[in-house]
């Protein structure tokens, strides 16, 4: 909370979501989880409370990341 910069306030990037953005990820680890983006050729995502949960959820069911890095 005390670091929220309403300047900075962008909406998420997953398509069809409005939300304001919390979080932003590198386009990779998110298109790996295989959302559906609104810019899939921007570089960073952002991404709203509910849909970073979400990434959070499928990322770590995903061991595949694990073994790139
Ligand atoms: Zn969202």
């Amino acid at each position: 909370m005390a670091m929220r910069r309403e300047a900075d306030a962008r909406s998420c990037d997953v398509a069809g979501c409005d939300e304001v953005s919390e979080r932003s990820l590198n386009i990779k680890q998110v298109v790996d989880t295989g959302m559906s983006l609104k810019d899939p050729e921007a570089r960073t995502v952002h991404l709203c409370r509910e849909h970073y949960k979400e990434y959070k959820k499928i990322s770590k069911s995903s061991r595949k990341l694990d073994s790139i890095y």
